[in-house]
């Protein structure tokens, strides 16, 4: 059970001392009516510091506390940790936590401790003498929260030790590595079927942000939670405004556009920017910081010392910008990163929405942006195609692709069509992504599709789109003489459509289905058996009009659109300080600055302007036993600034 005083232990046996209350924070003066609660409010309040629970939290708390098995299915950023971290302090003995991810173990620790919660972690990363500590806490009945790696929880040793510890339940965070057919997929999450045998009577809680039908069907089968409750809460993630547009229409090259977009609309704002290759993520994050942002690589192939020190300073600083393969980012908790940005389509949509909500985890306005060209859709094919996987795979595979690629092409909400593919529905357009803001104009392109068309079967079904277009275009080159294409009915039959418009026809027509690229040679287009009835002139195809790209209008920078509009000079100052303040005492315990307070908190601070503790108290994020730490500290800065 929590004990808001982490300095003072429980006896072993579980229970708490009663010399415990004296220890308690003088304020505020609720906590001083008992040493400890099971009271899921009551722990949300005083604990973290929130006045109520979010959606489904509630429920799935008192499911859990109740000894029921649950699986959780809530967008990132959806409140996921409280749904076991109460349970753990309400019920008697320790919560175990399985995390795949062992770097971020730390700061979710460190968060939990800072909320004096007694929170540990165990795993390979840490010296052996802090791991045979924690492992005497945890039997001694000293710890609320332990978060394990998965290999090491299936340690013999460990399943050992923790079966004559009393344990208040399991969590398995990011359930969606158990799927073999899942983008994260981590062997050892198979393993995890062991904690419902030996465990029978201890509830077990998944949970994941990332689940289509299958994948959901393959957690409940693998850790036998075919009798759990399920909680599927709205995908729907509000905040974050969804973009996508072509590299090819033109508007300067990507990276010109990637960097006009984060000066224009998140200057000093953190942001992570995907791309495919490391070559790739290295050179943009050298192109980025010559141009004065800060901006730092992280790929599987930098040395893991650096790749730490560049994860730790994107969580520490503020205003990094993360160039990244998607090798970074499960776990990442950083809940102010104001842009996700995409040079590369990613490989699927399950994969689309699990990157982009990285931003905006604190329910601020945040922007998913992606650019993407018909490279992008050969490259992602031809690699698919050239793995290993076996056929069962590459169909599943090559499903998830096209499902992306439609995404891509929509000439509607995109945030609808998002959405139901989690088979969750929004009845209206949403109004916050590119096609609602800025609805794409199409065009009958039945006539250039079938001359496309024509031209890739004249050719022979090899080449592929630069040959094709000059091609069409009629460019008399050594090339196209040397195959005799100069002499081909469709030879020049498009000279009056652009380079560029036809690379975005035959990207078009690619993501539809209507041409393949053949994946065993070098790319070289072919004819698929959709593609007929358009060649015999039996059907129409419609496609979207490639606009030249134009500036959105500017959006105020997130710090000044958190709180009210009209956030003034007084506050920004206030808002300024709040932060350095943070700052201050983020450094000095080595912990990112969020660990101390989010900025929705500060934000609240800002609007608020508690001059008293007990005011104080009152701002969602405040805690006691944050109120004690950080209380008079931040008052300090409010009063200085207010000249109060
Ligand atoms: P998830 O793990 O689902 O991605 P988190 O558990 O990290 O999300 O929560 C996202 C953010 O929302 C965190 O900053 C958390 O403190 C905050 N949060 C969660 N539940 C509540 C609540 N009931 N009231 C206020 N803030 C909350
Ligand atoms: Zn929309």
């Amino acid at each position: 059970m929590w004990n808001p005083d982490e300095e003072t232990l429980p006896t072993p046996d579980g229970g708490v001392s009663p010399g415990d209350a004296s220890a308690l924070p003088s304020e505020p003066s609720s906590a001083a009516s008992g040493p400890a609660s099971d009271d899921p409010q009551r722990i949300l309040a005083e604990v973290f510091g929130y006045p109520s629970f979010r959606g489904a939290q509630r429920a799935i708390i008192d499911c859990v506390i109740g000894g029921d098995d649950a699986l959780v299915l809530m967008p990132t950023g959806g409140g996921k940790s409280l749904c076991y971290q109460i349970p753990a302090l309400a019920r008697p003995g320790c919560g175990v936590v399985v995390s795949p991810l062992i770097a971020l173990m730390q700061d979710q620790v460190a968060a939990l401790r800072q909320s004096g919660v007694r929170a540990a972690a165990l795993n390979s990363a840490q010296p052996a003498a802090d791991i045979r500590a924690t492992e005497r806490a945890l039997a001694a009945g000293e710890l609320d929260l332990v978060y394990i790696a998965p290999e090491r929880l299936v340690l013999p040793r460990t399943l050992e030790l923790l079966e004559h510890c009393v344990i208040a339940l399991f969590a398995i965070d990011e359930a969606h590595c158990v799927s073999q057919w899942g983008h994260d997929f981590r062997p050892e999450y198979i393993q995890l079927s062991v904690l419902a045998e030996r465990f029978p009577n201890v509830p077990r809680l998944a949970l994941t942000a990332t689940a289509d039908g299958p994948t959901r069907r393959e957690i409940v089968s693998r850790l036998g939670l075919s009798g759990a409750r399920q909680f599927i809460s709205r995908f729907d993630r509000p905040n974050i405004r969804y973009r996508i547009a072509q590299s090819d229409a033109g508007g300067g090259s990507a990276r010109n556009r990637l960097l006009r977009f984060i000066q224009d609309e998140h200057p000093g704002e953190a942001g992570i920017v995907y791309c495919l290759s490391r070559k790739r993520v290295d050179a943009i994050a050298d192109w980025l910081s010559s141009q004065g942002l800060v901006a730092l690589p992280y790929h599987a192939g930098l040395a893991s010392a650096e790749r730490e020190r560049n994860q730790t300073r994107f969580l520490k600083e503020e205003g990094v910008v993360m160039v990244a393969t998607i090798a970074f980012g499960m776990g990442i908790d950083k809940p102010n990163v104001r842009f996700v940005a995409h040079l590369n389509l990613p490989k699927s949509v399950e994969a689309y929405y699990q990157e982009t909500g990285r931003g905006g985890r604190d329910g601020l306005p945040a922007d998913a942006w992606m650019l993407y060209g018909l490279q992008d859709v050969i490259t992602l094919r031809q690699m698919l195609e050239q793995s290993t996987a076996d056929d069962g795979h590459k169909r599943v595979e090559r499903h998830k692709l096209e499902a992306m690629l439609g995404l891509c092409e929509l000439t509607t909400c995109r945030r609808q069509a998002l959405l139901a593919y989690f088979d969750d529905e929004l009845p209206d357009p949403c109004g916050n992504c590119d096609t609602c803001l800025d609805p794409p104009a199409t065009w009958d392109a039945t006539v250039p599709a079938q001359k496309a068309l024509s031209c890739v079967y004249r050719t022979g079904e090899r080449f592929g789109v630069n040959h094709l277009v000059d091609v069409l275009r009629g460019r008399d080159n050594e090339r196209i003489r040397g195959f005799g294409h100069h002499q081909l009915s469709t030879f020049g039959i498009g000279a009056d459509i652009e380079t560029n418009e036809w690379r975005g026809i035959f990207r078009q027509l690619i993501a539809r289905g209507l041409l393949r690229v053949d994946v065993e040679g070098y790319g070289g287009l072919k004819l698929d058996a959709s593609s007929r009835p358009l060649l015999r002139g039996e059907a129409t195809v419609h496609l979207r009009r490639e606009a030249k790209p134009v500036r959105p209008a500017r959006r105020p920078s997130s710090h000044t659109r958190i709180a009210a509009e009209d956030f003034d000079i007084a506050d920004q100052a206030l808002w300024e300080a709040l932060r350095a303040c943070r700052r201050r005492l983020a450094d000095a315990q080595g912990v990112p600055p969020y660990v101390i307070f989010h900025d929705a908190t500060l934000s609240e601070m800002v609007q608020l302007a508690p001059t008293t503790l007990e005011q104080m108290a009152a701002v969602s994020g405040v805690g006691v036993a944050k109120l004690e730490r950080y209380g008079d500290e931040f008052l300090a800065v409010i009063r200085l600034q207010l000249d109060i």
